[in-house]
């Protein structure tokens, strides 16, 4: 089925000219759900994923359901303050102002194979921000994946020129 007539995009949210891809329109119909882990994993099958890193909130949902698949653990990259044991931090731009970005500093074993996951790349901020997290961790990052890209945002370029093989199910 095309995934991309399951995306709803809401005018004006969360704020005025903003265009917003919602995918919980997707993850509510079971074969369109499906059919998106299938495809964000597939590349990776038998590549020895030792991880899924995702980025909440929606990177946890993808990025959960895709750890499953490929017989791997699952990493969460979460909003500051929110992880109860050591964190470490990565700092990074938004629109107006900063945000960090916290993981577990035991999540990553040095060399693990990790396969970043999140429902969209916008600038590629946030994405950046996760693979200089996991990196600094020690981690392998095999690719980066997402359900739907932007690209006249041109966050997969960045994150391409980090090294970083990118992959997005649709533009
Ligand atoms: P970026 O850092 O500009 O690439 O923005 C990507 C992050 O913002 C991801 O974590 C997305 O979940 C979220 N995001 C930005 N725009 C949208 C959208 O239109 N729909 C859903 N998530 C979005």
């Amino acid at each position: 089925m095309d995934l991309k007539e399951t995306i709803r995009t809401i005018p004006d949210y969360p704020k005025p000219g903003i265009m917003f891809r919602d995918v919980t329109t997707l993850l509510g119909q079971p074969r369109a759900f499906r059919q998106a882990i299938d495809e964000l994993v597939q590349p990776y099958a038998g590549l020895g994923i030792d991880k899924v890193a995702g980025i909440e909130a929606r990177g946890f949902i993808l990025g959960g359901a895709a750890a499953h698949q490929l017989s791997a653990g699952f990493v969460p990259l979460r909003k500051k303050g929110k992880l109860p044991y050591k964190t470490i931090t990565e700092s990074y731009q938004l629109e107006y102002g900063v945000d960090e970005m916290e993981m577990h500093e035991d999540a990553i074993v040095k060399g693990d194979r990790v396969l970043l996951v999140d429902d969209l790349i916008a600038t590629g901020g946030t994405a950046e921000a996760a693979i200089k997290l996991l990196r600094r961790a020690g981690a392998e990052i095999v690719a980066a994946a997402f359900v739907v890209d932007l690209p006249e945002l041109g966050g997969a370029d960045r994150i391409r020129a980090l090294s970083c093989e990118v992959q997005a199910l649709m533009a």
